[in-house]
């Protein structure tokens, strides 16, 4: 089942987000419709908070980014079918010069800037089986791992910009929590209007 994307400017977005348990009702289900609705709008991570749940649990499949052919092949088949859950997940390290890189983000629709993050990073984290893991990433995995950890740390690309860029988009932000937007997959916007 596909579910609707929630938008900016809700507060769900700029809450952290609680560890779970393996009993969290319905676990596989809500999985399985978090992947769905990530593949429907061609989004390559997912973090429960977008969908409305304030929960530690993000995914992850770098796939589309295997097609860059400005990439080397080892980065090509790295990102290929990297798909991964991370539940509960805590960054304990992060490494290297802040490089930057073009973000978007499914909760901020037609919106991308240049964020600087570094490169790499260690992450514990439990997968849909509730293993633990600890393991490092580096490259362009690592970054959409940050960016979906941002987001159950209740933080958005947005907010990392300098204050001259987020001055510029104020208004196209604005206009997206209005859902003055026009975008092709299910989304729920805070400040819409209600139809009679
Ligand atoms: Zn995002």
């Amino acid at each position: 089942m596909i579910l609707p994307i929630v938008a900016y400017g809700d507060a769900v977005l700029k809450k952290k987000a609680k560890d779970i348990t393996k009993d969290y009702p319905n676990l596989e289900g809500l999985l399985e419709n978090m992947f769905e609705t990530m593949y429907n709008a061609y989004g390559v991570g997912l973090a429960a908070p977008q969908i409305g749940l304030p929960i530690r649990m993000f995914l992850v499949d770098t796939t589309p980014f295997s097609e860059d052919e400005d990439l080397s092949e080892d980065e090509q088949k790295a990102l290929n079918g990297f798909k991964r859950v991370f539940i509960n997940a805590q960054i304990t390290k992060e490494e290297g010069d802040e490089w930057a890189f073009n973000e978007g983000c499914l909760s901020i629709p037609d919106v991308r800037e240049d964020v600087f993050r570094k490169p790499k990073i260690t992450i514990e984290y439990l997968d849909e089986n509730f293993k633990s893991h600890k393991e490092s990433f580096d490259g362009l995995i690592a970054r959409v791992i940050q960016h979906e950890y941002d987001h159950i740390e209740g933080v958005l690309f947005t907010d990392k910009l300098s204050s001259l860029k987020k001055r510029l988009i104020k208004g196209r932000l604005t206009n997206i929590s209005k859902g003055k937007i026009n975008v092709d997959y299910r989304m729920r916007f805070p400040d819409q209007k209600k139809k009679r």
